[in-house]
């Protein structure tokens, strides 16, 4: 197997002591490999940007440790690490045009006239601004500044660019174009991408593999479809996307399937990953659009009432009060010439294919 990128082994990372210590990482194992657009995905303060600092040598861990293609990085210095920051904040230096902004670093490394002038131009038609080397950042709109930003980072070709919320500061649609140019630029130079976001939807569409974290740790790794079919943990479920959540007794289980009996009665088949046993109560998430809605009651798993529906256009919410007490949401899609199913009021039955439940490990 090749070595990975990054990786980050038993990394802790504590700021402060005593009352006011803060652990912004605890024990945290990663392993990011090459060429991977790679995504820290989590609310504000769970660690993103400690996590980014630690692999940049901004920071170092308080105990664990970080290696760079499987060498440990501890004494080497940010600017000897083949590793490059685009920060949220562009940070571009306003007194020097494009050119010599995206040039900096390499000039800095005393690169010849010649090698700087060809790569600032190369790099300048990657991220296509072409035409603007000689414009001063102030004359730039923020899209292109971010670019600017992007070409500088990339000039010297690091294995490995840190991605520090680049987008946030853009407006949407300038977000979305912006979102389509990393992914493209991640797959042209086939640099390892590290990019932090708190948005999900960001995180789905962008990424190779995402790792959720929540307080200074990592929950869960995968791909953007593991992460969403498949959430192991109640935090992920709920963080990504919309979650139904059932409280649900194991009846019998072995081998990896679990007998469970649901909120009102019924009984279900599982899979389950976690060797839950019988006698325990295990959370079950359920996406509200693999649950179906019938009209009786006989094959369905739950029973309740529509509460409230909102129609979207492609698809209609219903909000469902449950008979054994809470709620359960689901999206059903709007075929063409298929009417509302279902009205306000209507008693309903839920039923839960098998492979639309996921069993929570906690
Ligand atoms: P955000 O999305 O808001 O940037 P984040 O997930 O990147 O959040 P971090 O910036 O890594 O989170 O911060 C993790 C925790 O560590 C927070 O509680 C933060 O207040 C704390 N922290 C980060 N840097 C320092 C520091 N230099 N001194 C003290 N505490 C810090």
């Amino acid at each position: 197997m090749a070595v990975s990128a990054v990786e980050a082994q038993g990394v802790t990372k504590v700021f402060g002591s005593g009352a006011g210590e803060v652990r912004a990482l605890d024990e945290v194992d990663v392993a990011i490999r090459q060429n991977e657009f790679f995504t820290l995905l989590g609310p504000s303060g769970c660690g993103k940007t400690t996590l980014l600092r630690l692999i940049a040598g901004f920071e170092q861990p308080t105990s664990g440790e970080i290696l760079l293609e499987g060498q440990p990085i501890a004494g080497t210095p940010p600017f000897r690490r083949p590793v490059n920051t685009v920060f949220q904040s562009y940070a571009l230096f306003p007194h020097m045009s494009v050119a010599q902004n995206v040039g900096f670093g390499m000039e800095m490394l005393g690169k010849d006239r010649r090698t700087i002038a060809e790569t600032v131009e190369r790099t300048l038609d990657l991220v296509k601004l072409g035409g603007l080397a000689g414009r001063k950042p102030a004359q730039l709109s923020g899209g292109q500044q971010q670019r600017v930003a992007l070409a500088r980072a990339l000039a010297n070709r690091p294995k490995v660019l840190l991605l520090d919320e680049p987008l946030s500061a853009l407006d949407l649609k300038l977000r979305k174009e912006m979102q389509i140019e990393l992914k493209r630029l991640q797959g042209e130079t086939g640099i390892t991408f590290v990019f932090v976001t708190h948005d999900q939807e960001e995180a789905l569409t962008m990424s190779d593999r995402i790792a959720v974290m929540s307080a200074g740790r990592i929950l869960q790794v995968g791909s953007p479809t593991e992460i969403y079919e498949k959430p192991t943990r109640r935090f992920v479920a709920d963080f990504i996307g919309e979650t139904n959540f059932l409280a649900a007794e194991v009846v019998a289980g072995e081998a990896g399937s679990l007998r469970v009996r649901l909120p009102g009665g019924r009984e279900l088949s599982v899979l389950d990953a976690f060797e839950h046993k019988p006698g325990q109560t295990v959370t079950l998430a359920v996406r509200p659009e693999r649950a179906e809605l019938a009209e009786g009651g006989a094959e369905a798993q739950l029973a309740g009432r529509v509460e409230n529906l909102v129609y979207f256009g492609t698809d209609t919410t219903y909000h469902v009060g449950l008979e054994a007490g809470g709620g359960f949401v689901v999206r059903l899609q709007n075929r063409e010439g298929a009417r509302r199913r279902h009205e306000v009021g209507a008693s309903v039955g839920i039923r839960l294919p098998a492979e639309a439940v996921q069993v929570l490990r906690d």
